[in-house]
């Protein structure tokens, strides 16, 4: 992953928790721009926002294998540059990502509206909170069960995530087990994602509505 930082803010409204940007709510923000995000990149990417300039200053020493003159080396760090390709791409997409966001709204809110399985759990979306449907994640007894019968009728869903962090074989020295982050592992048991992209038409997203209805566990 490599790191950008915008310095103006040229960012559009995005997402809010109490009228505030994500990205501006603590010390650091943390930006993915893998496929598959609001804003991708045609491969990897990602950016660091900061209020603080030293952290930014940082991050620019530590993703570029510590130098801050080249060749000389204030600290081990990491290859984390972003390639140039990515960072052109990114900046054109920038200008549609207040449309892709608007067009997400849009199928999210028919989701929340007309999705009235008893089956299916649905995120709440609290009063203050602004979000963009990044991901449209629902609750159903058998996640692969839910699976199999959306991939029967063409449309393909996805779980994320099946294992939740504490119960991940790299974090096992940290020496939890399950039943310690109850929540958590009740989401990675039955958390199932649905399609959702600013591409999909009208007619799709009412497919996926229509057999969501339709699901019997
Ligand atoms: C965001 C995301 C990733 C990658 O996240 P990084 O922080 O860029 O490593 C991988 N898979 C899925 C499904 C994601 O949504």
């Amino acid at each position: 992953m490599a790191f950008i930082w915008w310095k103006t803010a040229r960012s559009p409204r995005g997402a809010l928790y109490e009228g505030q940007k994500t990205g501006t709510l603590c010390d650091i923000g943390c930006f993915s721009f893998y496929p598959g995000k609001n804003l991708y990149a045609f491969g990897e990417g990602g950016a660091v926002s900061a209020k603080d300039p030293a952290y930014i200053d940082k991050v620019n020493v530590f993703k570029n294998q510590g130098n801050r003159v080249p060749y000389y080396h204030e600290v081990v760090g990491y290859n984390m540059r972003l390639e140039g390709l990515q960072g052109a791409v990114l900046s054109v997409s920038l200008k549609y990502l207040d449309g892709w966001n608007a067009r997400r709204t849009e199928i999210g809110t028919r989701y929340d509206e007309q999705i009235t399985n008893p089956l299916i759990i649905k995120q709440a979306h609290p009063a203050n909170t602004t979000t963009v449907y990044h991901m449209y994640e629902i609750q159903v007894p058998d996640p692969e069960g839910f699976l199999k019968y959306m991939a029967d009728n063409d449309i393909q869903c996805h779980r994320h995530y099946p294992v939740p962090c504490h119960l991940q074989k790299a974090y096992e020295d940290l020496g939890y087990g399950r039943g310690d982050c109850p929540n958590a592992e009740q989401l990675a048991a039955h958390c199932a994602t649905l399609p959702l992209f600013p591409e999909m038409t009208d007619e799709e997203a009412g497919l996926v509505i229509e057999a969501c209805n339709r699901y019997k566990a």
